[in-house]
């Protein structure tokens, strides 16, 4: 935290701040041959797709399920025609960048990788037990990064040993923190946990920038950056729906119309995911203990009820 504040501190002003500007020094970065990407759901297959695209490495894609890898690569095709047919990209790129992603159900497939990235549902335990396989099966020198928007990276890397003192693995675990849809946000935001070591994140930030991306670096605190300021704002939307404040398309309207965003906060909560918005503001409110955080009951009701936003098909807005 306190090396990332005096970077800072020295930092050019203005808007052109982020593309003149990188955290690395060139002699610590890694090289990074290949990428294993675990879970192909809406992040990590726009995770996979961009390596393959802007960096050019063979990606591993890991997913439980045969149905979610399907669905995610059929997504892929889908992206690569339209950009062919926009003429964004050629033919021979569209097809070299499919060719570079390798489906598996297997995790045990990322045994000879250089980087993983995870991301699978916000599910503390979830993570944890995929950070403790991952310490076991992936290279020692590979970089184990994890794509949460809200949980601890040092409670992450803990879990790679069961001897705290032991960094072996605990000193290559980072967040790259991608946004949402990850073809065309280029913001990174960049966490290191307690344990991160500085090659760790010195070749976490080549990386995503290899990918197109801008990196922003956060201390590792609940939501960090991104979220802490963008969750309170939907939920306070979810709020005002809930107690009447005003009715769905004025809520979306006036932020739209008023604040030149691109989208409205519910749509934009159903894009993201409801499951994924209430799973962040419980840590939040958790984490902090502070009453500002707690998730609106609406948003909790409309999980329970298994409406999630665009990706089930219904949310605030019907798909
Ligand atoms: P998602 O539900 O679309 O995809 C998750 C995928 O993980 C699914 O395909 C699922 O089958 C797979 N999966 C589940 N358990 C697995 C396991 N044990 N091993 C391998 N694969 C498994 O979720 P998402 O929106 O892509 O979110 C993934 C992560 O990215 C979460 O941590 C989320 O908080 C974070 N994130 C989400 C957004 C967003 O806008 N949705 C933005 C930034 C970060």
């Amino acid at each position: 935290m306190f090396a990332s504040s005096i970077r800072l501190a020295s930092l050019p002003k203005g808007p052109s701040m982020a593309r003149s500007f990188s955290y690395t020094s060139p002699a610590r970065v890694a090289e990074v041959k290949s990428l294993g990407v675990i879970g192909a759901g809406q992040m990590g297959l726009g995770i996979a797709l961009v390596a393959a695209q802007r960096a050019q490495v063979p990606v591993t894609l890991v997913d439980s399920s045969q149905a979610s890898l399907d669905k995610g690569l059929k997504f892929a095709d889908k992206l690569l025609e339209k950009d062919v047919a926009k003429q964004r990209i050629t033919r021979e790129a569209a097809d070299a960048a499919r060719g570079l992603l390798t489906p598996t159900i297997k995790i045990d497939d990322l045994s000879s990788v250089d980087f993983v990235i995870e991301a699978v549902p916000e599910i503390p335990d979830l993570k944890t037990k995929i950070f403790s396989s991952l310490a076991q099966i992936a290279p020692k020198h590979a970089i184990l990064a994890t794509n949460t928007s809200s949980i601890s990276i040092t409670k992450i890397a803990a879990a790679t040993s069961t001897d705290p003192t032991d960094l072996q693995a605990s000193s290559r675990v980072i967040s790259t923190h991608f946004m949402n849809p990850v073809p065309i946000q280029k913001g990174v935001e960049i966490i290191r946990g307690l344990q991160t070591s500085q090659e760790t994140m010195d070749t976490a930030i080549a990386f995503v920038e290899r990918m197109g991306k801008v990196a922003s670096v956060s201390a590792d605190s609940p939501g960090f950056l991104a979220n802490r300021i963008l969750m309170p704002y939907l939920n306070e939307a979810v709020i005002c729906l809930e107690t009447g404040v005003g009715g769905r398309e004025d809520i979306d309207n006036i932020m739209k119309t008023g604040t030149n965003v691109p989208m409205g906060p519910l749509v934009l909560a159903d894009f993201i995911g409801l499951d994924t918005c209430l799973a962040i503001m419980n840590v939040l409110h958790q984490e902090t203990g502070d009453s500002k955080y707690r998730p609106a009951g609406l948003l909790r009701r409309m999980v329970d009820a298994g409406w999630l936003g665009r990706k089930s098909g219904k949310g605030f807005y019907d798909y």
